[in-house]
């Protein structure tokens, strides 16, 4: 895909974003297995739900805009998760890897921050306000999973893993 506008960067960004969502709707559900805490578990099943319909959104903005959202793997978070995969490999079922999963669902967040952050800049510098608006509920949905994460961490994981 040749990159010559802004609404070119734009439509790769959809792109990217959709497959992210993908791969996280597929991730998810493993990361829920692999946490010990309830409010863990909880918290990536309900994410689970909210990444899915984000990716539902990022289907819809492309259907808006006639942009194609698929044929793109996003390899940024595919190295995130290939990560998680293997922190819940090595890792015993347990506080320590309820961390680590803290850890790596944060660093999964944080790309999405990045990513949505850019994405809405974008859609509102091309004009597409409802656009903007749309991702800019997922920005903040992503922002607030990690501040959640924050919580559950600083609340009880960090401490049960020392002990
Ligand atoms: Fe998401
Ligand atoms: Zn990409
Ligand atoms: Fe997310």
């Amino acid at each position: 895909m040749q990159l010559t506008s802004l609404k070119d960067v734009f439509e790769h960004e959809l792109k990217d974003l959709y497959s992210a969502e993908k791969q996280l709707v597929d991730a998810l559900p493993k990361m829920a297995q692999s946490a010990s805490s309830d409010k863990l578990k909880k918290a990536f099943e309900k994410h689970l739900e909210i990444t899915k319909e984000q990716l539902s959104r990022v289907e819809e903005i492309g259907e808006k805009l006639g942009a194609k959202v698929t044929g793109h793997t996003c390899e940024g978070i595919k190295g995130i998760v290939k990560e998680g995969e293997s922190i819940m490999k090595d890792g015993k079922k347990g506080a320590a890897l309820d961390a680590a999963l803290i850890g790596a669902a944060q660093r999964v967040e944080h790309y999405e921050i990045a990513a949505y952050g850019t994405a809405v800049a974008h859609a509102e510098e091309l004009g597409h306000k409802d656009v903007a608006k749309k991702l800019q509920k997922t920005l903040d949905e992503e922002a607030k999973a990690n501040e959640m994460l924050t919580e559950i961490a600083e609340s009880s994981v960090n401490q049960r893993a020392e002990a």
